[in-house]
């Protein structure tokens, strides 16, 4: 039976040190402030949101939310994004996705000030971290790999296997595993034999958004997965299941995340370290690091 991967308990603890790194910060008058943006109309984004500015009070950070109308205006978002750039008081910027019909999702991104991008998606921070330079790292995959690295202490010459391309997850997870010597392999939906070409990898993480998909058969005994889907299913009762059969998978696999209680958590916290790494740059202070 596979070890579970506790992202919950990471997380506690990656936050913790985050507080304790802010407390210092206040004692040089400096308190990190996180801008979340958010455009009213869809729920988990709601939620979503309420969790993070929980956690950055939680850390002693300055939680500023912004809640806009569903029917803003691009133009009206572009200034609301525009004010957080000139505001002293803020130091990460984050825009909450999805993003309704009317507004141009690249455009708004690209308008966040680099410095102040602790999604870390906008064009200049992807190119920083497919060039290995110092960037804001895209927080769900950073928080893959710092659980991956917890687990397995060094990943080199592991063959690993991104199941997912996206901008926000896939892509940016195969920049940090080719930096931490992994053997890469993106699939997505067009990938032919995805079953054997998971079979083949010492680590999984499965970023597709289709519930349980990704089978116990699937899996080479001993490979380690991370489970980033995060699927609500209606099966009786309602529950969120993950894009891998965990009652399955657990059973061969070396070790993996649960859903909920993995990665979902390790998200969070990465945003807030962001927004810590993001302060420090600001007021040219060593950067703190915490694996
Ligand atoms: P996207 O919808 O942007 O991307 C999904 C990817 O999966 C695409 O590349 C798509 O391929 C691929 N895909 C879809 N169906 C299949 C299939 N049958 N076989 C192989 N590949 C397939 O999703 P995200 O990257 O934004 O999110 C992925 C999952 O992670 C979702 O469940 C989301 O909720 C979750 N998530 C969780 C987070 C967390 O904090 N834990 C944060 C972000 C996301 P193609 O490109 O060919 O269409």
């Amino acid at each position: 039976m596979g070890k579970l991967i506790d992202g919950k308990k990471f997380a506690d603890n990656l936050c913790n040190k985050i507080a304790d790194e802010v407390t210092k910060l206040k004692h040089k008058n400096i308190t990190p402030g996180l801008a979340v943006v958010r455009i009213e109309g869809d729920p988990a984004s709601a939620i979503y949101v309420n969790m993070k500015a929980k956690k950055t009070k939680e850390v002693g950070m300055h939680s500023a939310p912004k809640i806009l109308d569903k029917n803003t205006s691009q133009n009206d978002l572009l200034k609301v994004v525009e004010e957080l750039n000139n505001d002293k008081s803020i130091n990460g910027i984050l825009v909450q996705l999805p993003l309704p019909k009317q507004i141009n999702t690249d455009s708004v991104i690209n308008a966040i000030n680099p410095d102040k991008d602790v999604d870390g998606f906008h064009a200049i921070n992807t190119g920083r971290l497919w060039t290995n330079i110092d960037s804001l790292v895209p927080c769900t995959p950073l928080g893959c790999k710092m659980l991956l690295l917890d687990e397995l202490k060094d990943l080199t010459g592991k063959k690993a296997i991104i199941v997912g391309r996206s901008n926000i997850v896939g892509k940016p997870m195969a920049s940090l595993l080719i930096s931490e010597n992994c053997t890469v392999t993106i699939a997505h939906s067009k990938t032919e034999n995805l079953k054997d070409e998971v079979k083949k990898s010492d680590i999984v993480i499965a970023a597709v958004g289709v519930p349980e998909m990704i089978k116990g058969s699937w899996i080479k005994p001993g490979a380690t997965v991370i489970d980033v889907g995060i699927n609500r299913i209606e099966n009786g009762e309602k529950k969120l299941v993950g894009d891998v059969e965990f009652s399955e998978v657990k059973k061969i696999a070396g070790a993996i995340t649960p859903v909920p209680g993995g990665v979902g958590p390790m998200t969070i916290a990465c945003l807030l370290h962001n927004t810590l790494i993001a302060t420090c740059r600001k007021n040219k202070l060593e950067i703190p690091k915490f694996f």
